[in-house]
């Protein structure tokens, strides 16, 4: 059942600073996308045949970054409407508007554009700051080249396209207190970055500069080259913060192994045997002075280790575990933290709890052993890394299994969904251990949660809306609902003949799954006495 990974698809992103250089350009995807949906980023997108017909100049590289360069040039100007390229100050404002109706008309291409009007792409107006992989737990995946770049003056970037929204120039700090105050989400690579970007704070900038001023003599010829006032002034500093963020992307080697959803959460995907498209689980670590491991899932060593190592490292810190968290019996969700039990009682002498609902102890009973149960409606009081308390509310959501858990930080508005709504693949309801009705309102409790904003579920990415996804969840069982008592009605009377009339969209390879769904809708509709 265990699927590969997705391939990446490369694809290149710019870090575009306003021409003072404090500010950057982020924007957010459209909600409706699928990928990353919602989510905070920075211009970019995927490499096109044609990038490579684009001739650019100064360009020596021997790592052919050329063409990503150029894939960058081309997506800033089709997202925001910025024309990175030499020349192009003779253009108006009207003028690039119609030469991006062009290209995104495919009147032209983005090559004919620039012979026709006389521009060049200068590999010297960006700094190429290394490059990222999204991770394997996302069905789709890219390599993203991120280029540190300047937005030529008298440009004012807007959203070019409708799958960009909320197009603005932030100073880093600014943007990283929207994410620690759970206002935003912000995709993984883009985090990292304005981490890094905060850390050159102007001050900071003008400190290098002065340190690098007598050494920077010898770049003098190289930044001759350079038409953009602002490079000419802090070429030294700009580019030691573009080194800082080519160092981190080369430390990792592009890889990112679990993404900090909000200062209090990590989300740490962990390969197990689940159902496809999803092929791993995720783990959460919440909290950080005191916090609870939910979904320890793997029986896979290596993902063990790894997960083993982040815990390990926040023990060394003097932060405490509470518990290991199961949220249900399956056996993409279970496996692991009897595992993580034993390390941490080997490496450090501690004797942490293994929790879980009552019904799923009694379902795992022989396989794990459990210390402390949880009913739902506790909460488990945590700490965020400065040791400020908060509250994780747990909340009993059975449809799925018996015993489901999910969590809830009502402060941040934040959550964690567990197998009821996730980011990629379907919820399978399969009686007994699963129930339609309990199902429907369990989502219906999830919808109604004071302040909710975002939610992740246990597999796929975190989703910036919530309350709209959830919406979407139950809108759709309604519907498959109608339409298995119409096909009762027209006669089909077993599971499979129903699947048959109604999952006309799906690989019979799949059908023995319906059938179970059908299975829970029959039984809810005869239930309520509808059948
Ligand atoms: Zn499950």
């Amino acid at each position: 059942m265990n699927q590969k990974s997705a391939i990446p698809r490369d694809a290149a992103a710019v870090i575009l600073l306003n021409h003072a250089g404090d500010k950057v350009l982020w924007a957010q995807r459209n909600p409706q996308l699928a990928f990353l949906g919602g989510y905070h980023a920075f211009p970019g997108g995927k490499l096109e045949a044609s990038d490579q017909l684009v001739k650019i100049k100064n360009c020596t590289d021997a790592e052919e970054l050329a063409r990503f360069i150029v894939c960058a040039v081309r997506e800033a100007f089709e997202e925001v409407g910025v024309l990175l390229v030499r020349g192009g100050e003779r253009l108006t404002k009207g003028q690039r508007v119609s030469l991006h109706d062009d290209l995104i008309s495919n009147r032209m291409t983005f090559a004919e554009i620039l012979e026709h009007w006389n521009l060049w792409i200068d590999a010297a107006d960006f700094f190429y700051t290394g490059f990222w992989t999204t991770p394997k737990f996302s069905s789709v995946r890219f390599k993203t080249r991120f280029f540190l770049a300047v937005c030529p003056p008298r440009q004012k970037p807007y959203a070019a396209i409708s799958e960009l929204q909320n197009v603005e120039f932030i100073r880093p700090i600014n943007a990283l207190n929207e994410w620690k105050n759970s206002k935003v989400l912000i995709a993984p690579p883009v985090l990292l970055s304005l981490k890094t970007l905060g850390e050159f704070s102007p001050q900071r900038r003008r400190d290098a500069e002065k340190d690098t001023k007598s050494s920077s003599n010898n770049d003098s010829q190289k930044t001759q080259q350079i038409s953009s006032e602002f490079l000419l002034k802090n070429f030294a500093s700009l580019r030691l913060c573009g080194e800082k963020l080519l160092e981190n992307s080369q430390a990792a080697d592009g890889h990112i192994h679990y993404m900090e959803l909000n200062p209090r959460v990590v989300c740490f995907p962990l390969k197990t045997e689940t159902l496809p498209p999803a092929t791993h689980t995720n783990c959460f670590i919440i909290g950080r002075k005191k916090f609870v491991v939910v979904d320890a899932a793997s029986t896979d060593e290596s993902e063990q280790n790894a997960l083993h190592a982040l815990v390990d490292s926040f023990i060394e810190k003097g932060f405490a575990c509470q518990a290991i968290i199961t949220t249900h019996l399956h056996r993409d969700h279970t496996g692991g933290e009897l595992i993580l039990q034993k390390h941490l009682q080997a490496k450090f002498g501690l004797e942490i709890p293994i929790a879980a609902h009552r019904l799923t102890a009694e379902s795992l009973a022989g396989k794990v052993e459990f210390q402390k149960f949880i009913a739902g409606g506790e909460a488990f009081e945590l700490q965020d890394e400065n040791g400020a308390d908060f509250q994780l509310q747990t909340m009993h959501t059975p449809g799925h299994a018996r015993g489901l858990l999910a969590f809830y930080d009502a402060e941040f508005g934040f959550l964690l969904s567990g197998d009821n709504v996730v980011g990629s693949g379907s919820v399978v309801i399969a009686p007994p251990e699963g129930n339609m009705k309990d199902y429907l309102n369990s989502l219906e409790t999830m919808k109604n949660l004071p302040n909710l904003r975002f939610l992740c579920g246990s597999h796929g990415a975190a989703v910036s809306d919530a309350k709209g996804k959830i919406e979407g969840y139950i809108a759709h069982r309604l519907e498959r609902e109608g339409q298995v008592l119409e096909a009762f009605e027209n006669g089909a009377k077993t599971p499979r003949e129903i699947v048959e009339q109604v999952y006309t969209d799906i690989s019979p390879a799949l059908y023995e799954l319906a059938e179970k769904s059908v299975a829970a809708h029959l039984e809810k509709l005869y239930e309520e006495e509808i059948l």
